[in-house]
This record gives C-alpha cells, structure tokens and sequence, in this order.
C-alpha cells in the first residue's frame, strides 16, 4: 500500500508518499508560503529531478491541490492516479488527555482535535485544515491522525503536573503533554532493535535536539518523563524558544516594557533562545560559523544550550535506580544527527556520571551508530530520526 505522510505548518506543508512494501519513499517534497506571496513547491520523485513551482497559494487545499498534481504529473511524477494512495497519516500536534495513540479519523475524533486548539492554538488549526483539505481532495481514503502527545501520555502525575493550584489541572487541563513523541518513539523503537533488546524493555534517554527541541526519559519503552509541558515551550532553550524561565519574568517584562501577554508570548517563542542570546541566528549552523569567527555571544548561546542539555539529561537519570538501568543515551534530529561537536561536548561534560564519546565513531553525519568509547559507563547513540515513517507504519497498521 501506498501511503501518503502529511505534516502542515501554518503557512508550510512537507509531504512524503512512502510505498509500504519495502518501506521505501517514493516522492517527497515541501510547500512554502502558503497564503504569502512568493508560495511555491518543491517536489521530488526519487529517481527523476527536482521540480520547483511557483504559483500563488491562498490556503492548505490549494497547497494539497498542487501536492497532488506534482505526484501524479506524468512528467515528475511517482504515480498514475490518485487511486494508488491508500491512506493518508497526518500529523497532529496535540492530542490533550483524548488520545494516547494514533486513530483513524472521523467526526468525533476531529471534533476532539478541535477542542484541543486551546491548549495548541498556533499548532493545531494548519493541521485541521490539512485534514480537511485532505478529506475533500480524497474523500474515499481513510485518513489517520498521529499526535505529537500520544507517546507522552504514559507520563506519571509526578512527572505531568505542575506545582499550581490543581484546581487548573481540573478547570484547563493545564500540565505537561510533551511533543516531538513520534520521533522519540521512533527513537526508542530503532535503538531496541539496534542493541537486540525488547522494546518493552529498554530504558532511555532520548534527545531530540533540533529548531525545537526536546528530551525523554524512556522507562520499558514507554515516555516517563519529557522537558516539552503544557506547550512547547518548555525545557530546552531552542533556536527561538525560551525553554524553561523563571515564571515571575513573564508579569515583570509586561510591566516593565508595557507588553500584553501575547506580546511576551511571542518574544518568548520567536526571539529568545539562541537567537535571543547570539543576536546571530535561530540556526545553530549560522551560530557554529559565528563562534568560529571569534563571536563570544554565539559562543554563549551554544554554550548555554548544552548545559540546558546536560542539566536535563542528568536530572532524568535520578528517575532510574542506577546507571546500570539506562541502556542508552541517543541523539536525534538536524543538530543531534550533524553536529559532533555538540554531542562530544555534551557528553564529554557529563564526565561526571562515566560518560565518555568515542571521537573516530562519533565523527560523522546523519549516521546510524554508537559514538560512546568502550569504556562509557551508558552507550551513546545517533540515529536520524524518522517521523514520516512512524506516521506511515501507525497509517497502515489502523487501515488495514
Ligand atoms: P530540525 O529542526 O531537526 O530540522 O533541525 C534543524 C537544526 O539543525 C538547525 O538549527 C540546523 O542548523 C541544525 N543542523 C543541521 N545540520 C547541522 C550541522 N551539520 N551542524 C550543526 N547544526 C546542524
């Protein structure tokens, strides 16, 4: 079967058609500046060239219109007709409380999403409408629905809720939900698979380090603890995210700069980070060039980020009776795959608990390996994570 992964931003949508026997992509491609000017889309159909299209875009079903055009142009594209697709998996960001895992979507399910857009308001409205452009483009293939929260919800209280009042938690539903679960269940499933253990079994702690970042404790293969919360804002400083601050920050700049609560919002969400703190850049290959230059800001900011990092991983090691319970530590996504240097300097840092990098294995790229030396008291782990497939694999098992 053939399967068509979907992930909408609110003005992007990425896109890959995955043929299931074999797992393998067969087109994949990306459209931006949907409702800008300037929206175009890039598509690949693996084995022939690259192709992109410029045209205006006013909204995600003219984004998925072109989409579907590009698969199944007879010059660049991967298939005849729109029949070869089988079933599209969406991802959506937040699930709330209602889903623990993926499900094949109907109207109550997309009535639950719908409710959970006020806890996820810039989140999940791009991923309604590209479900809904989806249902009218396609309206004979189930569609399914994977949330970026569902691994997160075997989370104990003690690690869910926060220190307020929990009459919140009752009225809002205010808590920890953690994201980015798919690529940490990716994660937990292919490091078992690497080191031979059963899934059920393995405990971890799982790094996704990216634009947005994040990390889990994986306790028998199940999310116990994750540095995301209520939004994803929390834990990490991120290339445009705060990450975890002193709450009181937040009434004292509204005060004293005269900002709304939105205000802040947004300066906390697209101007803090490493951003915020290099006055350089959002992306951390940008920062690595500048510090390379000489510029000390750029090196704070990546300073900063790996004892955020650090501090985190050491924090979740004090949820396992002893060191000798984590089977690995692993890093994923654009910076935890690419950068050596940032794994060896987190590692390296955490000297302290016995870890120690392997610098021959650990000096590549997008590679699938242990990078810890021999000698490291937990293995190290890089695996390129892979949320499309997740998606796709989760797509196939709900239809079929
Ligand atoms: P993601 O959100 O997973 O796509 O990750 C994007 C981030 O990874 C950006 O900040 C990139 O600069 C960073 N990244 C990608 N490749 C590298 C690399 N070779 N070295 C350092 N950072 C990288």
């Amino acid at each position: 079967m053939k399967i068509l992964v979907i992930n909408c931003g609110s003005s992007s949508l990425k896109y890959q058609l995955i043929d299931m026997d074999g797992e393998k992509v067969i087109a994949k491609g990306l459209v931006e500046r949907i409702g800008i000017e300037g929206s175009r889309i890039k598509h690949e159909t693996i084995g022939k060239e690259k192709k992109v299209i410029e045209e205006p875009l006013k909204d995600h079903n003219d984004a998925l219109k072109l989409v579907m055009n590009s698969i199944v142009d007879p010059e660049f594209g991967a298939i005849k007709s729109l029949d070869e697709i089988g079933a599209v998996g969406h991802r959506v960001v937040h699930g709330g409380e209602d889903f623990a895992q993926s499900v094949v979507i109907d109207d109550n399910v997309m009535e639950a999403i719908n409710k959970n857009v006020e806890v996820a308001p810039l989140h999940n409205p791009p991923n309604i409408m590209g479900i809904e452009a989806c249902k009218s483009l396609l309206p004979n293939v189930k569609q399914v629905a994977v949330f970026d929260t569902a691994f997160h919800q075997t989370m104990p209280p003690i690690n869910y809720l926060y220190a307020i009042p929990y009459k919140f938690y009752e009225k809002y539903k205010i808590r920890r939900y953690g994201f980015h679960g798919t690529s940490h269940m990716y994660i937990t499933n292919r490091t078992a698979e690497i080191l031979g253990k059963d899934v059920n079994e393995i405990n971890l702690i799982t790094c996704h380090l990216g634009n947005g970042s994040s990390i889990t404790a994986v306790k028998n293969g199940k999310s116990y603890d994750t540095s995301m919360g209520f939004t994803p804002l929390d834990g990490l400083a991120m290339g445009t995210r705060s990450g975890i601050i002193d709450p009181a920050i937040v009434p004292y700049l509204m005060e004293k700069e005269h900002l709304s609560a939105e205000q802040v919002n947004n300066i906390l969400n697209k101007e803090s980070g490493v951003l915020g703190i290099s006055g350089v850049s959002s992306d951390f290959r940008d920062i690595e060039d500048a510090c390379s230059e000489g510029n000390e800001r750029s090196k704070l900011a990546l300073d900063i980020f790996e004892n955020n990092v650090r501090k985190i991983i050491g924090a979740y090691m004090t949820e396992f009776k002893s060191l000798d319970e984590i089977d690995a530590i692993v890093f994923t996504a654009g910076l935890g795959e690419n950068s050596k240097e940032t794994r060896a300097n987190i590692i390296n840092g955490l000297s302290a608990f016995g870890l120690k990098i392997d610098d021959e294995a650990n000096n590549m790229r997008g590679e699938e390996r242990i990078i810890s030396s021999p000698e490291s008291k937990i293995k190290v782990l890089s695996i390129p994570t892979n949320e499309e497939l997740m998606i796709a694999r989760d797509t196939l098992r709900l239809v079929k």
